[in-house]
């Protein structure tokens, strides 16, 4: 289940939601053809989107990193034959993980890549909020008035945190800018000891609200492990409460639990009717 069987990555400018949807449609029937795939087996689709979700209006009410708002679900999914299933990306990859991990009933998950965003889970059920936006962790306040960030505030963990500060605003790979800290380059250290200080305080500020455990997922997770000690011991500085953070840990599957996480819906449905 945990197997990635096929992956296409384009650039595409997103402005136009009809045509979105119907891109979308052909390059899923697309891939049911060149895989030689048996439509009437597919449980459904499910879309993970870095926005936030009104499921009344059934509108995509906000998303940053897309530069779109108010994006119309009707619209986007017009096209596509079968059952669809749309979900914020940070509940997505947050409930892969809990899914993996039902020993941690609650935890908070951040997720880090060229957004920052994320999922509460309470008892092993995502917890929502009034509007859909528990766990929008990336715009949370780290730094008043600092870095400007694509909602229009400034500030927020997303400015700092995200993969995107250390390769695409550098013109460089994740890949390059590790090779580079670990050689000592004076520039990459600067802004990687930025980072982990502005992620020790979103993490003890989670931890604080919620006081659960936190857990790291995204892309950019997957460079952490040799960085979790100094991250644990500069978010345990920051607690009033604790000496420690290993409440702090990181995901199984920095890579593909948004996927899981949102073919969940259909699959854990379609178990119980067996
Ligand atoms: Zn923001």
């Amino acid at each position: 289940m945990q197997e990635l069987a096929y992956k296409k990555t384009d650039e595409i400018e997103m402005h136009c939601v009809p045509d979105l949807g119907l891109l979308l449609a052909d390059e899923l029937e697309k891939f049911i053809d060149e895989n030689r795939l048996d439509r009437y087996k597919l449980l459904g689709i499910g879309l993970a989107l870095p926005g936030v979700i009104d499921e009344e209006k059934k509108q995509i009410t906000f998303a940053p990193t897309l530069r779109m708002t108010n994006i119309s679900i009707d619209g986007l999914i017009a096209h596509l034959r079968y059952p669809v299933y749309v979900e914020n990306d940070g509940t997505s990859g947050g409930y892969a993980e809990y899914f993996l991990q039902p020993e941690k009933s609650s935890m908070a998950y951040l997720s880090l890549e060229n957004g920052v965003g994320g999922a509460v889970l309470l008892n092993g059920a995502p917890y929502f909020g009034m509007h859909h936006r528990s766990g929008e962790f990336g715009h949370m306040c780290v730094e008043p008035g600092g870095l400007a960030c694509a909602c229009g505030k400034n500030g927020c963990m997303e400015c700092y945190c995200s993969a995107k500060r250390i390769s695409t605003d550098l013109g460089i790979t994740l890949e390059e800018f590790f090779a580079g800290l670990e050689q000592h380059n004076p520039e990459y250290e600067t802004l990687w000891e930025d980072l982990l200080q502005h992620l020790a305080i979103g993490i003890n500020n989670i931890r604080m609200a919620l006081d659960c455990d936190v857990v790291l997922g995204g892309f950019l997770s997957q460079y952490m492990t040799p960085f979790l000690p100094d991250l644990r011991r500069r978010t345990a500085a920051l607690n009033t409460f604790e000496d420690n953070a290993d409440y702090i840990d990181l995901c199984l599957y920095p890579r593909r639990a948004v996927m899981l996480g949102v073919a969940l819906y259909f699959i854990r449905d379609f178990i119980e009717t067996i």
